[in-house]
């Protein structure tokens, strides 16, 4: 179940689902300068019936901003409600759920292929052998939504988007884990990561598509599928210390 927005008066930004995202629904924005128990019409401008564009922008992580400013608003404002996600009507229906069991089976199932690609690298993610919560920092990188020095100057808690450590970037996760400089000791002992990287990526999700890349070609020379279990408990272990320093 997920609030569909009416006036905003009976969903908290931070604790209730409400945000029109297949992957997750509910709020991961730091909110420093937002009270714990601080409503969606906060974020409505009542007098336009529009979404409040530079508090929203000020406050939440970009990618969130964006589907945040993507929920359509009535000009009536009537009450928030809850509605099943499943079906465009919002109303639930037995067929709904076979379909959702379905996809779930389908997302569990090794062996389908996908011409998606886009889809092909969110299935690669959730198909790893990994703790979810590692799976959802994943996401959350791919997303860009970090506590990275780019978010918080954005977010007006720094007052700069430099890397702290090499101060010769903006950092941004890719940075953070991967591109600064202090970081060649570390990645030195992983020489099969850094050397199987011939195109600098563009962001993490590309570094990270590539890793899946590679998983799976070590996958298909693997019999019964070893070498990529023990790709994915070394890949576990590796971002284990990350993990356990930014998810909460
Ligand atoms: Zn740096």
């Amino acid at each position: 179940m997920v609030w569909r927005i009416g006036n905003g008066a009976s969903i908290r930004i931070k604790e209730n689902k409400w945000l029109l995202d297949q992957c997750y629904r509910t709020v991961i924005s730091p909110l420093p300068n937002i009270p714990p128990d601080a409503k969606v019409s906060s974020l409505i401008n009542s007098t336009s019936c529009a979404w409040k564009f530079d508090v929203i922008h000020q406050n939440f992580l970009l990618h969130e901003a964006k589907i945040i400013l993507s929920i359509p608003l009535s000009f009536r404002l009537p009450s928030d409600c809850l509605i099943w996600s499943k079906t465009p009507s919002g109303l639930f229906i037995a067929q709904s759920a076979y379909k959702l069991l379905a996809c779930d089976a389908s997302t569990n199932n090794t062996s389908s292929s996908n011409p998606n690609p886009q889809k092909s690298f969110w299935r690669g993610l959730w198909m790893l052998w990994i703790p979810s919560k590692m799976r959802h920092f994943v996401w959350r990188a791919c997303n860009e939504a970090m506590s990275t020095m780019v978010n918080l100057f954005r977010c007006h808690i720094a007052n700069t988007d430099r890397c702290m450590v090499c101060n010769a970037q903006p950092e941004d996760f890719l940075h953070a884990v991967w591109g600064c400089e202090a970081l060649e000791n570390v990645w030195s002992q992983l020489s099969w990561a850094r050397s199987s990287v011939v195109i600098p990526p563009g962001d993490f999700s590309n570094l990270f598509a590539h890793f899946l890349q590679v998983a799976d070609a070590l996958a298909k020379k693997a019999k019964e599928g070893e070498d990529f279990k023990v790709w994915s408990e070394d890949i576990s272990r590796d971002i284990a210390p990350l993990v356990a320093s930014d998810v909460p």
